[in-house]
């Protein structure tokens, strides 16, 4: 809201009308791009008499809501000597208002006559954006909806919803499964669809320093040697010599057990001629425990350690020092043969960590020899990196500037785990941003894209409150990826704890550098601003998309306790996914499915809205039944076409989240459409 005294006297009436203008429409356009719920209820006395010598249309939602319109600027010219005219013969607020809310009652009937014309529409377009117009009525009374799950849904929720509505499944489950392979439902492929075209939409369409490419999956096994994947794409991993288990050694955490007052444990196999133990001055531990990196891996391991101490002749009111877990990647050696398999908790069962390479590899041609080895990209960086130089000519890019890429990934991960968070083949959304070589430079566009990063998972729904940032390295350099100066990862608190869901790097020249080296070709970019060549840096975000929709269910699903209004509660799975993510845009249903002439207009409108977006019809048992339907599947918007509709063409919308109902004929629900779903 903007001071009203600032305005008055310095400015001529007119430039006042336009000064008001402006901020009417900075005010309305900013309320419907934040998609924040803020309506302007009540129009204050003020902004009342800032307003009124512009065009402003007034409805009275039930005597709450008052809400208010602009039309074109033409219009608004004309009207302005009217509405002089009219002001200075009714002096009071009130008696205007009334007068306006008249006039709007009236002009509503006569805009639905003249709706040709796109002006109403337009003027819709302004308003703050959920509720569809100004002049569309809510209907009925809505259900008061209680959250009973606010928290994090557990892993299985989530697996469980996926497998009934249809979003993801085993690959291969007719035999029995392979592991780290996934399949995408209707619903899946629709939903990771949107999250692809809003991220090329918003990070490459919407920005005019960024281009697209897509490159092959198998390329010259060259590009993956002087990349390094050949030699140092790596994970440590362990085996389990008795169970037979193999496990990422990063993901397998040990601790030892000590008693409080620092004696050592009983003689058992748990005592140890380890100098680190020795040096630690907390005794000999009184035993050795192992367990699979989890959210709740400390009390799963502290559990274990009481049970064992106890079968080893512990006193049962010994206190114990609490549990260190740290990853068996980083055990001493000599400490090493007492950590106990997590498989089948005895010592000395688990192999040394050993380096596992994680690409795939394939032969291309006939040849079965060594020089027929390929391999399936395990990132998508490699392809943009050698096609750096000709993009940048072809497209006439000048530094800084970005290729973007969206393509399948595979790794060979040692253990697959976590549903769709780490799985075999992937689908990564990446960027290389090219920028000129220095320290401040590489440091200034890394925190630019984390932020831009951060600011677009918010905007397509990912919950703010999961969200948190990693350095990596801060601890320990050598566990950057070989090619990093940094990088830094949003991570989201899953089901199954806080990890990451998408990084950003600074690779410095790393890979342009080595293409250049073992390709012999020189990879440099000539500056024409500073007249110099050079091998630019690059900043990469790189975006998991199933990650992305992982985070996305887990932000979007709630439990709500419904009260209906017969009293009797009623529980409902609700996907509140962001309507530009939604699987499903639109339910369409008829009121009954044994009216034809329902059935054919609701069918006749399923057609149209189809054409431009994923509408599903639905005419399969209650109309509850159909809501809780689209619910669990996040389709926001369901207009059912009931008998009213065969007598003025209106339809009832009803929203997801609110449940509230709204009636719109199709024109409108056209343009509500495109405002709630492409936010214009
Ligand atoms: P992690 O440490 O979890 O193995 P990473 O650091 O190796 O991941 P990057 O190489 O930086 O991952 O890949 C970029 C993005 O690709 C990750 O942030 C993640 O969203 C996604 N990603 C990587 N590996 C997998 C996988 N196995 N399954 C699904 N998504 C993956």
């Amino acid at each position: 809201m903007w001071a009203q005294s600032s305005i008055t006297g310095r400015l001529s009436l007119r430039e006042r009308e336009r000064v008001c203008l402006s901020h009417t429409l900075t005010t309305l356009t900013h309320t419907s791009h934040t998609h924040t719920h803020t309506h302007i209820h009540i129009l204050s006395h003020h902004i009342l008499s800032s307003l009124s010598s512009t065009w402003i249309f007034i409805a009275v939602d039930r005597g709450i809501h008052i809400e208010f319109g602009l039309i074109w600027r033409h219009l608004l010219d004309r009207a302005v000597p009217v509405y002089h005219v009219y002001r200075m013969l009714v002096k009071t607020t009130f008696c205007r208002l009334v007068i306006v809310w008249i006039f709007v009652n009236i002009f509503d009937k006569v805009c639905s006559f003249t709706m040709f014309s796109g002006y109403r529409i337009t003027a819709a377009r302004y308003f703050s954006c959920r509720q569809p117009s100004f002049a569309l009525k809510t209907e009925g009374k809505a259900g008061v909806s209680t959250v009973i799950q606010k928290q994090t849904p557990k892993m299985e929720d989530i697996v469980n919803l996926c497998k009934k509505k249809g979003f993801v499944h085993q690959s291969s489950e007719i035999y029995g499964s392979i592991t780290g392979f996934y399949d995408y439902g209707p619903l899946g492929v629709e939903l990771k669809n949107n999250i692809k075209k809003m991220w090329w939409r918003d990070m490459v369409q919407r920005r005019g320093d960024v281009v697209g490419l897509d490159c092959s999956i198998i390329s010259s096994p060259d590009v993956w040697r002087a990349s390094g994947h050949v030699s140092s794409f790596a994970d440590p991993m362990v085996d389990c010599k008795k169970s037979k288990m193999r496990y990422r050694a990063d993901t397998v955490f040990w601790a030892a057990l000590y008693r409080e007052d620092g004696t050592s444990g009983p003689d058992s196999d748990a005592s140890s001629t380890s100098e680190n133990i020795k040096s630690s001055g907390h005794g000999d531990p009184v035993c050795y425990v192992s367990v699979l990196e989890s959210a709740n891996m400390l009390e799963t391991a502290t559990a274990l350690a009481q049970k064992k101490a106890k079968a080893l002749g512990e006193p049962k009111n010994a206190r114990y020092k609490p549990l260190q877990l740290t990853d068996l990647a980083s055990a001493p050696e000599d400490v090493y043969a007492h950590i106990p398999s997590p498989a089948t908790g005895e010592a000395g069962q688990l192999t040394a960590p050993r380096d596992f390479n994680l690409m795939f590899q394939t032969k291309v041609g006939a040849l079965t020899d060594d020089s027929a080895v390929a391999y399936l990209r395990p990132e998508s960086a490699q392809g943009i990196f050698t096609n750096f130089l000709s993009v940048q000519k072809t497209s006439r890019m000048k530094i800084p500037f970005g290729i973007a890429h969206i393509g399948k990934a595979f790794r060979n991960e040692i253990t697959p785990r976590n549903f769709i968070f780490r799985s075999r083949e992937f689908e990564q959304m990446e960027l290389e941003y090219f920028i000129p070589p220095g320290e401040e430079e590489w440091k200034k566009f890394h925190q630019q894209w984390l932020e831009r990063s951060w600011e677009w998972l918010c905007s397509i729904g990912v919950d703010k409150s999961l969200m948190g940032y990693y350095e990596h390295g801060t601890e320990n350099r050598a566990k950057l990826a070989h090619y990093a100066k940094a990088c830094t990862d949003i991570t989201f608190a899953f089901p199954f704890g806080q990890q990451e869901l998408m990084g950003v790097a600074a690779r410095g020249d790393f890979d342009i550098a080595q293409h250049a080296k073992h390709s012999g070709k020189n990879c440099e970019y000539f500056d024409e601003a500073s007249n110099s060549k050079y091998i630019p840096h690059v900043i990469e975000p790189s975006f998991g998309v199933e990650r992305v929709f992982l985070a996305l269910l887990t932000s979007a699903y709630k439990v709500e306790e419904i009260d209906k209004s017969d009293g009797k509660a009623d529980k409902r799975i609700v996907l509140a996914l962001h309507p530009s993510i939604a699987p499903i845009k639109m339910g369409v249903f008829p009121l009954v499915s044994n009216n034809p002439k329902l059935v054919a207009y609701a069918q006749k409108l399923h057609t149209f809205f189809s054409q431009q977006y994923n509408c599903e019809y639905d005419a399969a048992g209650s109309i509850g039944k159909r809501y809780r339907r689209a619910d669990e599947s996040g389709t926001p918007f369901c207009a059912t076409i009931d008998y009213e509709t065969l007598k003025d063409g209106t339809v009832t919308v009803r929203n997801r989240d609110s449940m509230q109902s709204s009636r719109m004929n199709t024109q409108q629900l056209k343009a509500f459409l495109s405002l709630e779903i492409d936010g214009f």
